[in-house]
Formats: C-alpha cells, sequence, structure tokens
C-alpha cells in the first residue's frame, strides 16, 4: 500500500463533536481518521474526495490510556508533546 506521507497524530486536528480526526490533503478536502479506528488500530486515514491515504503516526498503547480522558488538559498536553 502506498502511502501519500506519514503524519504525526499530534499534527491531525480533532474534532469533538464528530470525535474526528483530520488533515488537510493536497486536493483542498481532508483526510480523515475517527478516534474508534485509531483505537481499533486502524492507522490509515483517507481523503473522501480522492483516492489519496495518509498513515497516521501514533503509538497505540499511548492512545489508549489516553481514552476516556480525552476533555483532560493533561491529555492535551501529552499528545502535543
Ligand atoms: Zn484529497
Amino acid at each position: 500500500m502506498a502511502f501519500h506521507d506519514e503524519i504525526e497524530i499530534e499534527d491531525f486536528e480533532f474534532d469533538e463533536e464528530s470525535d474526528i480526526y483530520t488533515y488537510p490533503c493536497p486536493c483542498g478536502d481532508r483526510f480523515t481518521i475517527s478516534r474508534e479506528e485509531l483505537a481499533n488500530g486502524d492507522e490509515i486515514a483517507r481523503c473522501p474526495s480522492c483516492s489519496l491515504i495518509i498513515k497516521v503516526i501514533y503509538n497505540l498503547d499511548d492512545f489508549l490510556q489516553g481514552h476516556g480522558k480525552e476533555k483532560s488538559a493533561i491529555q492535551r498536553v501529552a499528545i502535543a508533546n
């Protein structure tokens, strides 16, 4: 599988309402991957408007540890670092 790019999860934008991480795609749309997909070990973000895909760089264990505490400022700092 050929990835357009590999992007760290910190560089994604997180939409709390939809629970989805997004990252700008060169086509003008955005790559998307849900928090649930990441928790399931799915690391491929897809753009709905073109065929490009990117690999999300993240640590599943760290991600799952933060799961459920996503509203806390402490975890936001942890993700940012
Ligand atoms: Zn695209």
